[in-house]
Formats: structure tokens, sequence, C-alpha cells
């Protein structure tokens, strides 16, 4: 894994790279590259102990071209400006080529989450939220869960906002419980638009997902429900998964729904009785699998180690997972990266699915928000191939950029400038 490499230049390069293939003039490159706003600020917050906590929060509003900004919230000691501008970023191309109606946004506390209480927590969210008030709304900018938050925070920060406003707004912010207006399907939707994603690589590929192996780094929400959905509906064999206590490996297969159950019960993945061996991140990146998911944070795979990666395709269920120079080596070896902003789109796609369910106050079932999933996520991906073969582009990330950037150009153009 590299630390050197800063997400914000990755996240430039892959722009700059696509925008080499469209035609695009200077100053509007610089506008696709760089964010339009950044909220940096300190919450001051009163601790169990009576002392006073203070943490740097960020929210990154990237480009609002095509819509509200969009984009999780991410409680993590490794949170910073880059960070937050890049995934914001990530955001905006992520929205435009599974083609929802938002821009792109990310925020972050920089803090672990696991050293403080749940009322320290609430005290923290809601800090945030009071900040954020002004600059978040249903038609303004929409965050949603990321590393480390979920439904407990997003319903949190729709409370603050709903008191402070003194109005009802659920739409405000996504991935909430279903209770508080959150949207059936939303918990899986990452991880199953990673298995869609990868079905349908191993499609173009004419190969079959059934009996393939495959590892997966990180086994949070996303890797551990697209191991699981992968292993229900297309009988894959997981041999390997990991988290940040280390990587199980079994050749003949681990049962997916079980390792999970074991890492609810004991609070990580090593030690579960299935495996017959532990590995390090490396070894688990570099088995020879049919399919890898990285699915923890950026930057797990540099050039160096991707040389020795030995998957035949890679879906990236985190955000910026590999760095730019991964990309080339794994392009030179022929290897088909699905990029995370279509493998990992499925959250932020059934999060529209809940805005739009919020502004009716309609709810949608199971069923059909996972359909509309489905659609979307295998629209987008076709959207990519027929751009990838008519481009001839060098592999499947370039032509999503390509894809997306000119979505947001055509948005960008079409509103004309002003004054
Ligand atoms: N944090 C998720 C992502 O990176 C979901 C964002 C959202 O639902 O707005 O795509």
């Amino acid at each position: 894994m590299s630390n050197e490499v800063n997400p914000f230049e990755s996240l430039q390069e892959q722009i700059e790279d696509a925008a080499t293939h469209i035609d695009v003039g200077d100053g509007v490159l610089d506008r696709l590259k760089n964010p339009e706003r950044i909220l940096e600020t300190n919450l001051s917050v009163e601790l169990d102990d009576d002392s006073v906590g203070v943490f740097r929060a960020y929210r990154s509003q990237f480009n609002g071209d095509r819509g509200p900004y969009k984009g999780g919230i991410r409680y993590h000691p490794g949170v910073s400006r880059d960070e937050v501008k890049a995934l914001s970023g990530w955001m905006v191309y992520k929205c435009a080529v599974v083609d929802i109606p938002y821009g792109g946004g990310k925020g972050g506390i920089v803090i672990d989450p696991q050293e403080y209480s749940t009322d320290e927590l609430e005290r923290i969210t809601r800090a945030f939220a009071t900040e954020l008030r002004p600059i978040i709304g249903e038609d303004r900018d929409v965050p949603a869960p990321d590393v480390n938050t979920g439904q407990r925070e997003m319903n949190w920060i729709k409370d603050t906002y709903e008191t402070l406003e003194g109005t009802t707004a659920p739409g405000v912010i996504t991935g909430k419980a279903i209770d508080s207006g959150g949207s059936a399907g939303r918990v899986e939707a990452t991880g199953r638009s990673t298995m869609l994603t990868a079905r349908e690589a191993f499609d173009y590929l004419g190969r079959s997902l059934s009996g393939a192996s495959v590892a997966v780094q990180g086994y949070g929400n996303a890797g551990s429900i697209a191991a699981e959905l992968l292993e229900d509906a297309h009988d894959v064999t997981v041999v390997a998964v990991s988290d940040s206590s280390g990587a199980i490996h079994n050749p003949e297969g681990l049962d997916a729904h079980d390792v999970k159950a074991f890492k609810n019960e004991t609070g990580s993945v090593t030690g579960y009785e299935g495996a017959t061996e532990e590995l390090t991140n490396e070894e688990l990146l570099t088995l020879d699998v049919d399919l890898l998911i990285p699915a923890a944070l950026e930057n797990a795979i540099d050039g160096e180690l991707a040389r020795d990666v030995q998957a035949d395709v890679i879906a990236e269920a985190a955000n910026g997972p590999l760095t730019p120079e991964a990309d080339d080596v794994l392009t030179e070896k022929d290897v088909i990266v699905v990029p995370d902003i279509l493998a990992n789109a499925g959250g932020v796609t059934v999060s529209y699915f809940e805005w739009v369910q919020n502004r009716q106050r309609f709810y949608w079932t199971e069923e059909r928000v996972n359909e509309e999933l489905e659609r979307h996520i295998v629209d987008a991906f076709d959207g990519l191939l027929e751009c990838y073969e008519e481009y001839d582009l060098p592999n499947f990330r370039t032509a999503a950029y390509v894809v997306a950037i000119q979505r947001v150009l055509n948005a960008s153009e079409e509103a004309g400038s002003w004054p």
C-alpha cells in the first residue's frame, strides 16, 4: 500500500488522461479538476470527562452542474483536505457515469470513532450538522454515509437539520434508517453494484462467474455484501477476505455469510475457524484469483504491487484503491478493471432513489429498488463499453471518465455563462 500517493493528484491525473480523448479547453479542464468550494471547520465538543475535544472537519462541493452536490461523510483518522477533495471529485464523475441528476461532494471528520462513546459521537455529529446546515439542503447538497458512518449518523444529521430549520426535509440526507425515511435496499446497494459490474465484466470476457475464485480486501459493508451476493447469485468461491486485523484464506472457499457473522461477533475476520491460513494484505491482493475486489481505502494497490497482481478482473468497491501507476501496469497486463465510479455507484444510485421517495413521500418495494438499480448499472456498463470500443480507449476507467466528463461538460455548456 502506498501512502505517498495523494488521492487528489490521482483524481486530477485520471481527468487529464480522459480529457485527451475529448475536446476540452484549458479553462474548462481546470474547472473539471478542482472543487468549487470547501468548508473547513473545527468542531469543539464537550467529551464525557468534561474536557473539550476539537475535531477538524471538511465538506468539499466539487461540481454542481448536473444537480445538488452529493456524497458521503467519512469518519477516519486519515481524513485530510486533499482526500476529501479527491473523494468529492470522484462523486461528480460517479453520478455522471450512472446518469443520476447530481453533482459531487464529500465530507469527513478527522477522528477514530472507536475511541469515542455513542453520546460523544452524537454530539460530534450534531456539531458537524450545525456547521453544515447553511450549505446543505434537499436541493443544495445531500450528504450520505461513507467509511465508518451509517444510518445512525444520518438520522442524527437529518434530525439536527430539521430541528434547526423548523421543518421536515428527509431528502436532506440519504442512507437513513427505514423508519426515518430510508430506502429499502440502500444498505446492500454498493455491494450489489460491485456484484452486477463483476457479472457484466465476466460476460464481456465470455466467462462464467460460477465457480470463479474471489478475494475481497476489506470486509465492511461494501466488501462483505459483494461477497455474499456473488456467492448467493453466482456461486463463486470466496477464497480470501481481509479487514484491518489481517487476511484469511481457504483455497476451497470460505462461507461469506458465516465470516460476516463471525466478524460481527468478534470484531474481526482473523481467527475464523473455516480458514486454512492467515495472509498479509499484500498476499491477499496478489493471490491467483479470477476476481479481486478491493473494498477498503485509497491506494491499496500501487505500481509495484500491481506487477504481482494475478487476478484477471478487478472490481473496485472502494473509492480510489488503485494508484494511477497501478492502473498503467494493469492496463499493460490486460487486467480488466471495473472502475470505482461504476463498480461502487450502487450506493449513490439507491441514495438517489431514497431522495426521490423522500420528495414524493411515496416508498418503493425492495424489489423495485433492486430492479431500477440493475437497470441503471447495466445501462451504464453498456455505455462505458460502447465508448471504450468506439474511441479505442486504453481501459475501462478512461472510458468511464470520457462518458462522465462529456455529460458534465454538456450540462455546463447548456447552462451558458453568467453574468
Ligand atoms: N459514500 C458513498 C460513495 O462513495 C455513497 C454516497 C451517496 O450515497 O451519496 O459513493
